[in-house]
């Protein structure tokens, strides 16, 4: 499907040197370097078209396109390509509560979802691809995985082994109790009876009654949410037969980590015979107010609320961008005034004629960036830098700072 529209990104002065991206993969708790002088691939999940877009999307896609801004700044080529799990059954609930159909919903807030995408500055995908769309690929798949004795049937529905894949778990660092519970917990069905496995995974639904299906060499049904992301990702990323990885990065929010992350990357392993992602990179939880922000708790805080009711996107994008991509951390009405007044204090301060030395803030804001993200210590350089300008220092070049925020950060004042 059509991605959103483009966000103009400012030229980077090419004399700044650009050192390799670490970003902590979850698999192993290690910082790991991304490769530089070549292309970089990255995939992240999107939404389920329902509820969209709280703070928590945000946060996760706010994550993964400073990455995409880094690595362009850098001056490889990023392959970015992101799904939309336009069906699945929390869809499908949602629009039998709300009486519309599942088309009409998905279709709503997918385009709400884009627009709130733009209002945040997050460059689009090279491909955004529906489920639904992604039928094809997930068919082949499945009959590949057929093939290598991965697949059983269950009453008509198809289920992949987790257990074909050796590493299967390993990146969750879970028990086996544990995994059941989270599994439970986050669409699986450990306790269907007649599976080989409980943690084994649906990849072809067989239709529903009054349920959406789409024709297969299976029947009628639907795809599986986890072969979808891996189906896709191995389409349109896995294109080096030479590296050790399908991709470089598999990223979504932590609530992802497991089961959805590690039966992809279990299912990608069989498919492609070769470790899944380089770095599984996960953002923390965004809560609100002292509780976790959740479609049960109804306290979702959207993005699409905040800007209606007059609130600048850059002010958003700010206001999360003081904490750590990593970290859970909590929402609350204080970071947007706070990020209001330093929105407020770095245009009057880059407004000046005479602005404080600016070349080796750019060369730290790149360093800090390049050791996992750190933007908490990113925005206390640019405070110092405020309050040097105010004093009176100078030597700086307002422009070049202000076009190094917009390319890095996504910040435009
Ligand atoms: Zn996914």
């Amino acid at each position: 499907m059509n991605s959103w529209a483009d966000v103009a990104v400012p030229r980077f002065n090419e004399s700044y040197i650009f050192p390799a991206l670490n970003l902590k993969s979850t698999a192993t708790g290690n910082l790991v370097s991304l490769p530089q002088y070549r292309d970089i691939r990255m995939y992240v999940c999107g939404i389920t078209p329902y509820d969209a877009t709280h703070l928590g999307h945000a946060a996760t896609y706010i994550a993964f396109d400073l990455v995409n801004r880094y690595i362009r700044s850098a001056g490889q080529m990023m392959h970015f390509v992101e799904n939309v799990t336009d069906i699945d059954d929390p869809l499908l609930e949602r629009a039998i509560r709300d009486g519309q159909s599942w088309e009409s919903l998905a279709t709503s807030q997918i385009e709400l979802f884009k627009g709130d995408m733009t209002d945040l500055h997050i460059l689009p995908p090279e491909n955004f691809i529906g489920a639904v769309e992604s039928i094809p690929l997930v068919v082949k798949a499945v009959e590949i995985m057929q093939n290598r004795s991965a697949i059983y049937e269950l009453s008509k529905d198809l289920y992949f082994r987790v257990k074909s894949d050796s590493q299967f778990g390993s990146r969750a660092h879970l028990s086996f109790d544990e995994m059941i519970e989270i599994s439970r917990q986050r669409g699986g069905d450990p306790d269907r009876s007649g599976k080989e496995n409980p943690l084994d995974a649906l990849v072809w639904m067989q239709q529903r009654q009054g349920e959406p299906g789409w024709p297969s060499p299976f029947g009628i049904g639907r795809p599986g949410w986890h072969i979808e992301c891996c189906a896709i990702a191995l389409a349109y990323l896995d294109k080096d037969p030479s590296d050790q990885f399908c991709i470089d990065i598999q990223g979504g929010g932590s609530d992802l980590q497991f089961p959805h992350h590690d039966i992809s990357a279990a299912q990608a392993r069989v498919l492609g015979e070769k470790e899944f992602a380089r770095i599984y990179m996960h953002a923390g939880m965004i809560g609100f107010d002292g509780e976790k922000m959740s479609k049960s708790k109804g306290n979702l805080v959207l993005v699409s609320t905040l800007v209606s009711s007059g609130v600048d996107p850059m002010v958003i994008r700010c206001a999360l961008l003081q904490g750590h991509y990593a970290q859970d951390r909590m929402w609350n009405q204080q970071l947007l005034t706070d990020a209001q007044l330093f929105i407020e204090r770095m245009r009057s301060a880059l407004s000046r004629e005479e602005v404080a030395p600016t070349t080796d803030l750019i060369e730290n804001m790149i360093h800090l960036l390049s050791q996992d993200l750190n933007t908490p210590s990113l925005f206390v350089a640019l405070e110092l830098w405020c309050h040097q300008t105010e004093s009176g220092l100078q030597g700086g070049c307002a422009g070049e700072l202000s076009r190094a925020i917009d390319a890095l950060l996504g910040i435009a004042f």
